[in-house]
């Protein structure tokens, strides 16, 4: 009999998850919060293992089509003054040939074509109870639809509902590493940006970029240190930002002032930090089971590995689901936990808490086109193994 799988989340690893599934024979359904599917949102790094499992699924020429190219890195002082430029070719160097510069809707748009018609999505829906049973999970929708599955997956990211309902409230999983994000695309290039560059500004705790791919896709985004992120997610967004970036006169100023109240994602930087990601039928996938946060750089590739290799497991055991949850989990833990600790690494040289955190983290870039160094930043990145 065909099994059926209920995906919450139509983000990376929803889409992937679903794709995966169909692939092999499943009947997978996605029940997606958001009215409609997000397009944009800010510039991710795409490779590892993520990038083996997209070529593996065939997305990968899809992906290739989105590619930004080589992308050189500009850092100003917060007057617009020049510090110092990590040229494109560098940059390539170190993401490699299998890495790939896109936006995160590049990575959402190249899944969502492959899963177009022929698995449905259920938008504007998200799930209110889910039930186990000896032979199934039973889940209710707030549409007052029910479905019975042989599998739940919790693909709803770092504030997943599905971990909440059967895993447990939140506050027990997350772990905030003491930093914000504010993100959003622009409709316009800043005047002094710019095209196919990332210049940043940054300063001790602070730090702000824009990042263009190509005509029409531009990124912002912002991340600061604070010791109380759950103070600064009750401010109004914008006014967060003015308060932290209001003297830095090279573009962030006149930027927050124009910025919409809506589309901007505004976040503390956290991670999600469980000893199991399943529990019988239902598993957890993407940000809801790991996230390893922006400071990783990893959390995309990793979404597209897990969706992939869970439906591998899937396949090798289609008679004991649990377990082949518990066998997926154990090949991929290890990866996300190295991922877990580089991103916790990593927080100190995103927004530099001291003058000395900021000459650790400009002295490796200021000498990275020396092939020696680049070899190093790329494995202190673990881009390269
Ligand atoms: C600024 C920034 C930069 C980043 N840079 C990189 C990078 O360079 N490289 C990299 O690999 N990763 C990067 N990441 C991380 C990466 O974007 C995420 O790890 C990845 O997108 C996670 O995908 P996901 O599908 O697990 O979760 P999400 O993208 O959060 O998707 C979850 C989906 O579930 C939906 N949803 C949520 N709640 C419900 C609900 N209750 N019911 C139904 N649906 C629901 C949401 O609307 C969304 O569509 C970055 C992240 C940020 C914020």
């Amino acid at each position: 009999m065909v099994k059926r799988a209920v995906i919450v989340g139509a983000g990376i690893a929803g889409l992937a998850a679903a794709l995966r599934l169909h692939r092999i024979g499943w009947e997978p359904v996605l029940v997606e919060r958001a009215p409609a599917r997000r397009t944009g949102g800010y510039v991710v790094a795409f490779f590892g293992r993520g990038y083996d499992a997209a070529e593996r699924m065939g997305v990968l020429p899809a992906l290739r089509e989105r590619h930004s190219g080589p992308v050189g890195m500009t850092y100003l002082k917060p007057d617009g003054r020049h510090r110092y430029t990590v040229p494109s070719r560098t940059v390539s160097a170190l993401l490699g040939e299998r890495g790939l510069t896109l936006m995160r809707g590049d990575i959402e748009a190249a899944l969502y074509e492959q899963v177009d018609g022929r698995v449905p999505i259920r938008f504007g829906t998200t799930l209110t109870a889910v039930r186990q049973h000896p032979g199934g999970v039973h889940i209710e929708l707030d549409d007052g639809a029910t479905i019975d599955a042989d599998l739940l997956v919790g693909a709803d990211g770092l504030h997943s509902k599905v971990r909440e309902l059967v895993f447990g409230p939140e506050e027990g999983f997350r772990r905030d590493l003491g930093h914000m994000i504010a993100a959003t695309t622009l409709d316009h290039q800043p005047p002094g940006a710019p095209e196919h560059a990332f210049t940043t500004v940054s300063r001790i705790g602070h730090l702000f970029t824009i990042a263009n791919l190509g005509p029409g896709r531009t990124a912002a985004f912002f991340t600061w240190g604070t010791p109380d992120p759950a103070a600064e997610l009750a401010k109004d967004p914008r006014q967060a930002l003015a308060e932290v970036f209001h003297d830095i006169p090279w573009t962030a100023a006149g930027l927050i002032a124009s910025l919409p109240a809506g589309g901007l994602y505004y976040d503390s930087v956290s991670q999600i930090v469980s000893d199991r990601w399943s529990e019988g039928r239902v598993v957890l996938l993407g940000d809801a089971a790991w996230c390893v946060t922006l400071f990783a750089g990893y959390g995309s590739s990793l979404a597209v590995a897990g969706a992939e290799s869970l439906g591998t497991f899937l396949e090798s055991r289609p008679d004991d689901v649990p377990a082949a949850l518990r066998a997926w989990e154990a090949d991929l833990r290890p990866e996300a936990e190295k991922r877990q600790a580089l991103g916790r690494r990593n927080s100190g040289t995103h927004s530099p808490a001291s003058r000395l955190d900021l000459l650790k983290r400009d002295l490796p870039l200021r000498l990275a086109a020396l092939p020696p160094v680049t070899r190093l930043l790329g494995r202190r990145l673990r881009i390269h193994g």
